[in-house]
């Protein structure tokens, strides 16, 4: 395919969600200014006129709004901080937004009922790396550490639960998830986390897998449930093969690499119905463009092409909806993707 970078009036980033409707990356209008600013930024497409002016328009109504309750950036407040981070670091008016989108998504860290990626501190802590990484870490330096110590609360209650029968292990919901932040915010927040935890997050990773009958490695979303959306990104091997390729790359760890592979043969072969980002096709060939990414092998590209052209994929429902997890954006951005895998995915913290 080429590379030839696209026009700026692509129809996926013209018409984004009004603010307010829907918050965070996952479904709302920041999952589009933050598409547009790495397909910008990376040269993939031309710079869009008025850009920045959108975004700000965008974030102050967002801002005026209530807070949702998620304390993510996938589906809380933290998805509008992000963003005005990412575009104050290329237009310093900006900044103001940063500082007040901040202190909204601060107020609902310590409220939230939910410690995972998808709507917890889970996610909280990955978005503050990404800040970080984008150079906005001054307004928050103080708030790090407890929202790690919750994280690294949540994860080891999700172990003794799993121990106990009764756990999600997934990317979205569960020890996937926790585990990723948890080893994010120590190499790019250097937030300390004792070596056992994260060696147990593996193990019960490694132990709750199983064997299918053409000799795949899956898992069950929840342990001691015998059903569930093996194929998906949320709670799937998709999902649990981008974290640990994520935690290949931050560590250097061959344990986290060699299960990763495994994964990835599965979110190869197994079929979804689904085929939006979160729960199917679409998800299953960024996780094979994210292989391809990490190990270097270009087989992958090849096997997340072979998905990409599913006969009919296109022509599913999901698509004439807007969003990034179960509508159009998603289909669009794993285009750009195969085009440019250095892109990056939504809600997994900063790319090493
Ligand atoms: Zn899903």
């Amino acid at each position: 395919m080429s590379s030839r970078p696209r026009s700026g009036e692509d129809p996926s980033l013209v018409r984004w969600p009004a603010p307010g409707k829907a918050a965070g990356l996952a479904c709302g209008w920041e999952g589009y200014a933050w598409t547009a600013a790495h397909l910008v930024g990376s040269g993939t497409m031309h710079a869009i006129p008025g850009l920045e002016a959108k975004v700000r328009r965008f974030a102050l109504e967002e801002l005026a709004a209530p807070a949702p309750k998620a304390a993510s950036h996938l589906w809380g407040a933290g998805g509008v901080a992000v963003v005005c981070g990412r575009y104050a670091s290329f237009d310093g008016s900006l900044r103001p937004l940063v500082r007040q989108s901040f202190r909204r998504w601060q107020a609902t860290w310590a409220s939230c009922p939910s410690f995972d990626l998808a709507e917890g501190t889970a996610g909280a802590l990955l978005a503050c790396a990404e800040l970080d990484r984008i150079g906005c870490g001054t307004p928050f330096a103080k708030s790090l550490k407890p929202l790690q110590e919750t994280c690294a609360r949540a994860l080891h209650t999700e172990l003794e639960s799993a121990e106990a029968g009764r756990a999600s292990l997934g990317l979205l919901h569960g020890i996937a998830g926790l585990l990723l932040a948890l080893v994010v915010g120590r190499a790019v927040l250097g937030l300390p986390v004792r070596r056992s935890l994260t060696d147990r997050a593996f193990e019960a990773l490694c132990r709750h897998r199983f064997r299918t009958r053409r000799g795949l490695t899956q898992w069950f979303g929840w342990t001691g449930v015998r059903r569930s959306r093996r194929g998906s990104w949320c709670s799937g091997a998709p999902g649990i093969t981008a974290a640990l390729l994520r935690c290949a790359e931050w560590t250097g760890e061959e344990r986290y690499l060699r299960l990763a592979v495994e994964g990835a043969l599965s979110t190869r072969f197994y079929r979804t119905v689904a085929r939006c980002f979160c729960c199917g096709t679409v998800g299953r060939s960024q996780v094979l463009i994210e292989t391809y990414r990490v190990t270097g092998d270009t087989p992958w590209l090849d096997y997340a092409l072979a998905l990409r052209r599913l006969r009919g994929l296109e022509a599913s429902p999901c698509f004439s909806l807007p969003g990034f997890f179960w509508g159009r954006l998603g289909l669009d951005y794993l285009d750009h993707r195969i085009r440019n895998p250095a892109l990056p995915l939504p809600g997994l913290g900063p790319q090493p």
